[in-house]
């Protein structure tokens, strides 16, 4: 008998026909002798009307209330899902985060997962019920809901199948896999059967939302294999896994795009010694995380500085930069909402040259101009204007052959 995790997306969910569906495929995994812990999201689009909910009542929601609202979409989900399994004459439970519990810390809207207590869960495992956990959701120490972060419920999948060592974890979405770039808007993107921790985890960093980062953070530390496929066909889909000799081969795995992220400039600031250290810090102060940062020195000892944040931590890191701005006595603060960043990814790069050259010259053949710049060994990511993102992401897919399987530099 194994233990099997299965974590069912937004789309999977998304109608009773479709929750139908799931608890199908569940109760077919359960009937082949499998004890099984099935993790869900919200149905599709509810955790976005929630969002909008709280931003309609005040420009900054409180964050501890803001994720006791956000995380009740999966509340819905778990009961649909268990009423569907019982009413097919299964034995199943449905659990909320705090339920288990799963301990986070209280970073609210993106807590991380410190603890799993899995007493609860194997007691009913052993009396063969079906265990049904909301995704996204925790408990943090003064017993306040947390919630991971968008996506996050890929990542409560994978951690419970780490705490419980669990055989295999399936995450099922609305796609075959996980491909050289987003299907959805790029015809040719082709599944890749088989992608290391480290690609998939600049692939989920760089914005391709098919998993969530920390569920593949958590994969790595844990080494758990995930599968990651769809629930509407049968088809085998990718294995995110450790590195092998057979993925070295490969120069550049995938292209990824991130239209979630904000640019602030702080202009012509006294060029000093400090200056990075003052508009930084008290963002991380306030748990915003700063994406890209250029710096560049303009005439007469002046320095311009430019960073990215994701758009949900947009307003309040413009309030805290006003502020620090103005005290290291910068001339204006600037800001563009309408960026994209778009990366090339492959662990091939690390013994290979001219993949930057080759990204920066088809950019430039298409007249799409660069705004910012930042390599690491296995990733370039260039700033683009959003409006080529399609375009940039296509051109790319293509000059490095991800269609054929043969890239090139
Ligand atoms: P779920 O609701 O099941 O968690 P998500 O919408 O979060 O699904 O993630 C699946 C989506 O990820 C796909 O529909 C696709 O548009 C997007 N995506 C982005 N990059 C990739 C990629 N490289 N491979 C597969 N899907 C990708
Ligand atoms: N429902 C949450 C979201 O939309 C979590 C998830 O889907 O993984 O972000
Ligand atoms: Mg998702």
């Amino acid at each position: 008998m194994a233990l099997v995790v299965q974590k069912y997306g937004g789309t999977s969910m998304g109608s009773i026909e479709r929750i139908k569906n799931v608890a199908k495929r569940v109760a077919k995994t359960y009937d082949a002798g499998n004890d099984m812990i099935v993790v869900v999201s919200a149905m599709s689009g509810e955790t976005n009307k929630l969002v909008a909910l709280a931003n309609e009542m005040c420009e900054f929601p409180d964050n501890s209330e803001y994720d006791v609202l956000v995380a009740s979409g999966e509340q819905v989900s778990i009961a649909l899902l268990s009423i569907c399994l019982k009413s097919m004459g299964y034995k199943a439970k449905s659990y909320h985060g705090w339920q288990v519990p799963i301990v986070t810390d209280s970073s609210y809207s993106k807590a991380r997962i410190e603890k799993i207590d899995d007493a609860n869960i194997r007691a009913d495992l052993k009396d063969g019920s079906i265990v049904v956990l909301a995704g996204f959701q925790g408990v943090d120490a003064q017993n306040r809901i947390t919630t991971l972060g968008r996506g996050g419920s890929d990542t409560s999948a994978v951690a419970i199948a780490a705490a419980l060592n669990a055989d295999v974890c399936e995450i099922f979405t609305d796609v075959d896999g996980v491909y050289t770039t987003d299907p959805n808007i790029c015809s040719d993107a082709r599944k890749v059967e088989k992608i290391s921790y480290d690609e998939m985890l600049e692939l989920a960093s760089l914005g391709a939302k098919v998993l969530q980062i920390r569920s593949v953070e958590f994969a790595k530390k844990y080494n758990v294999d995930i599968h990651v496929r769809s629930s509407f066909n049968e088809n085998m889909g990718t294995m995110v896994t450790k590195e092998d000799k057979d993925m070295e081969a490969v120069l550049v795995s995938g292209i990824a795009y991130d239209k979630n992220e904000t640019k602030i400039a702080v202009m012509r600031v006294p060029d000093k010694p400090g200056i990075a250290a003052k508009i930084l810090s008290p963002l991380s102060d306030a748990n915003i995380s700063v994406d890209m940062i250029v710096q560049n020195v303009s005439d007469e000892g002046y320095t311009d500085f430019t960073f990215t944040v994701t758009k949900a931590d947009f307003k309040k890191a413009l309030v805290i930069t006003k502020e620090s701005a103005a005290a290291v006595d910068a001339k204006e603060v600037l800001t563009d909402e309408n960026i994209s960043k778009i990366s090339v990814v492959g662990v091939g790069m690390r013994s290979h040259a001219g993949v930057a050259t080759k990204m920066f010259e088809t950019l430039a053949k298409e007249g799409i101009n660069i705004q910012m710049i930042s390599t690491s060994e296995i990733k370039v990511s260039v700033v683009v204007d959003a409006k080529y993102t399609e375009l940039a992401v296509r051109v790319l897919h293509d000059a490095f052959g991800l269609a054929d399987g043969v890239a090139q530099a």
